[in-house]
């Protein structure tokens, strides 16, 4: 029987630690492991100090055959990830001057001249091949020595995930060949977690594909993982399954954003969209905005901040007097005004409030707005608030609901 690749994710940065910033190389470097194969025995938070560092880092080499490491590759003092690594390594670093030359031409190219520190990025130790960095500054390092490998890759995630994907993992499926797995991501929105587990409660007993159930900003996912030689044959007829139990909730899988897919829709069919917030201070726009198609289909939007500047764009202030700023009535005139002001063939709009009730516990109540040839429409959602995601989940809901609207009309399709 073959043995299983084991594995160690080392996030390195003071940073993290002091709870600064979030890690989320981790995490997105740890539902990468299963796919090809790879078992994840820990997750580690090191420190910028060469010493500690060299510690972890032996520690996980006796228990994992390869190990991730992300951040301290910067030119400053306390970038010590490559010092730590010769160490372990017992090797010593020198300036490889292929990469020297790629340094300065970078820098070059950016109308800037090298400062010195910066050349230390250029290092290397004789076990290490360079992994290019297109996003950024400092290159990764693929080690290999006494049958180890570690992958050492940038802490910001726009340099990590394109050196993860271009060179780390071909790299690591070269190295450790192994069964064949694949994943897909089933994305629903408006359905609690544990509603999603009762409805395909009977998956849970499969033994391939596994699936896991995961609560995310833009609705719960579940995870399903399949392997052997038929994993891709297993994933599309379970996936099938899913979806067709939980159709009216599924809105995507994998990949898709529901920016993309409404602005694919409306692009295809050369309609238009306008929007107009309050409550999510632009987070609608800029989600529509992150679809590539945008500009075809978009006509922009408005964010209000008050009811003095929502009556200002033409909203009545007897309706807002009357059911309050955060009310179904206020969304569907907001949809109706930012529909006429942009000559659009959609007026989307969300306006909302948190409040706590009479126990302590703080919710969030969002009134989302479609306007359309066809009229109004409007629907009230509540939450339980979290600063962290909160409006993130409104301006989702305001999304989803068009997606329903664009569904009723015809214009699109269930995923089924
Ligand atoms: P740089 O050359 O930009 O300094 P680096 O490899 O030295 O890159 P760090 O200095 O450790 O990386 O981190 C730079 C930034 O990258 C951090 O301020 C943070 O925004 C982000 N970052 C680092 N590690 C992580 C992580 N584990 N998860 C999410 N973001 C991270």
């Amino acid at each position: 029987m073959k043995k299983t690749v084991k594995a160690e994710i080392i996030s390195i940065g003071t940073e993290l630690l002091r709870g600064e910033i979030t890690d989320t190389n981790a995490g997105y470097l740890a539902s990468q492991l299963p796919l090809v194969g790879i078992e994840l025995q820990r997750m580690t938070t090191a420190d910028d100090d060469t010493k500690k560092l060299a510690q972890v880092l032996r520690n996980a080499l006796k228990n994992s055959s390869i190990v991730i490491t992300t951040g301290g590759l910067g030119p400053t003092q306390d970038d010590l990830t490559r010092e730590s690594i010769a160490l372990v390594m017992d090797e010593q670093l020198f300036i490889d001057a292929a990469l020297e030359k790629h340094l300065r031409i970078t820098f070059s190219q950016m109308g800037r001249e090298m400062p010195p520190a910066n050349l230390q990025q250029a290092m290397r130790i004789p076990c290490a091949q360079s992994l290019p960095n297109p996003r950024g500054i400092a290159p990764g390092w693929w080690v290999e020595k006494n049958d180890k490998v570690i992958v050492v890759m940038p802490g910001p995630p726009r340099e990590m995930l394109p050196m993860w994907q271009n060179e780390a993992l071909p790299r690591i499926k070269n190295r450790f060949p192994g069964e064949q797995i694949q994943a897909r991501t089933i994305k629903t929105f408006s359905i609690q977690e544990a509603k999603v587990a009762e409805l395909i409660h009977p998956f849970f007993g499969i033994a391939n594909p596994t699936l896991g159930i995961y609560a995310k900003t833009d609705g719960i996912q579940v995870r399903l993982i399949a392997h052997g030689t038929d994993a891709a044959q297993l994933l599309d007829v379970n996936t099938h399954k899913i979806q067709q139990i939980l159709s009216p909730y599924v809105w995507g899988t994998d990949t898709d954003t529901l920016g993309g897919i409404i602005g694919n829709t409306l692009s295809q069919r050369g309609m238009s969209l306008a929007t107009m917030e309050d409550y999510t201070g632009g987070l609608l726009g800029n989600m529509i905005t992150d679809s590539a198609l945008s500009s075809q289909f978009y006509r922009g939007g408005l964010i209000t901040g008050s009811d003095i500047v929502k009556i200002d764009w033409g909203i009545p202030a007897a309706i807002i007097e009357k059911k309050g700023t955060a009310s179904c009535e206020v969304a569907e005139a907001m949809a109706a005004v930012v529909k006429d002001k942009f000559s659009s063939d959609f007026g989307l709009s969300v306006t909302g409030l948190s409040y706590k009730n009479s126990s302590g516990g703080q919710f969030e109540m969002v009134c989302i707005g479609v306007a359309d040839a066809g009229g109004t429409k409007s629907w009230e959602q509540q939450f339980m608030w979290n600063r962290n995601d909160s409006f993130e989940r409104a301006a989702v809901a305001a999304l989803f609901r068009l997606r329903e609207r664009l569904i009723d009309m015809n214009l699109l399709d269930y995923v089924k």
